[in-house]
């Protein structure tokens, strides 16, 4: 197992490479963030020598960190501004919070995670490495975040049976709405976009994600 600063940052570079050179990744600012957020301080110990490979990894209590692709795919799509008020259902390890964080400036991230533990785990990893902008609470997501709306974007990182209401209606105008909507085994990952008249929706191809739990979830 590699250990040293120098041999996890070479092994970020190339897991980043390919991401580039598979078509996941091409947004200057995303790429940037991707190479700076440690996800070997994002996953449990014993799986730390696969932080830099490109799948999901179990984190405990059933749940995983995303694959580096989908992280970079998602966060391709959300086109994050450095202003934006982010809003994430599923904070999981925190990993993807940190890679929206970095792309912000004035902006903020709140990320709503229903287990308590998992959520308490975020918290840690994401001080641990010195990420203030983002704050995390513990809640059923569907319900979205009232106490912090209207947000510019929304990212879900579980799969949900249907969009959940709340969400659409915690969206700004000109806001955009990430989500993986399907079965509990295969979903699509589908992007909604809120204008004065209504909402547009794009299909962005099939993933698979653990389901979203609760009221509008499973
Ligand atoms: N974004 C995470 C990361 O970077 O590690 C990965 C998220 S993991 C694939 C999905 C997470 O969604 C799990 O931690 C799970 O507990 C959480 N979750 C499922 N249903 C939820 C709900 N209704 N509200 C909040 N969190 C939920």
């Amino acid at each position: 197992m590699n250990n040293s600063k120098g041999e996890r940052e070479q092994e970020r570079k190339r897991l980043i490479d390919s991401l580039i050179s598979n078509g996941y990744l091409s947004k200057p600012e995303v790429i940037d963030s991707m190479l700076k957020v440690p996800r070997h301080r994002f996953v449990p110990e014993s799986k730390k020598y696969s932080a830099y490979v490109d799948m999901p990894l179990t984190i405990g209590y059933g749940q995983t960190i995303s694959a580096p692709h989908m992280v970079a795919m998602m966060t391709e799509h959300l086109d994050v501004k450095p202003h934006h008020k982010i809003l994430e259902v599923g904070a999981g390890s925190g990993y993807q919070a940190a890679v929206l964080a970095e792309i912000l400036d004035e902006g903020k991230i709140y990320t709503v995670e229903r287990i308590p533990e998992l959520a308490k785990n975020a918290e840690e990893n994401l001080r641990g490495c010195g990420y203030s902008k983002v704050h995390i609470a513990i809640g059923e997501g569907t319900k979205g975040y009232a106490e912090e709306s209207p947000y510019d974007r929304i990212i879900v990182t579980a799969g949900a049976p249907r969009v959940p209401k709340a969400l659409l209606d915690q969206l700004n105008d000109n806001g955009k709405l990430l989500i993986p909507v399907g079965g509990r085994m295969l979903q699509e990952l589908m992007l909604i976009e809120k204008y004065e008249k209504g909402f547009k929706e794009k299909k962005l191809g099939g993933c698979v994600f653990v389901p979203l739990i609760g009221k509008d979830g499973w």
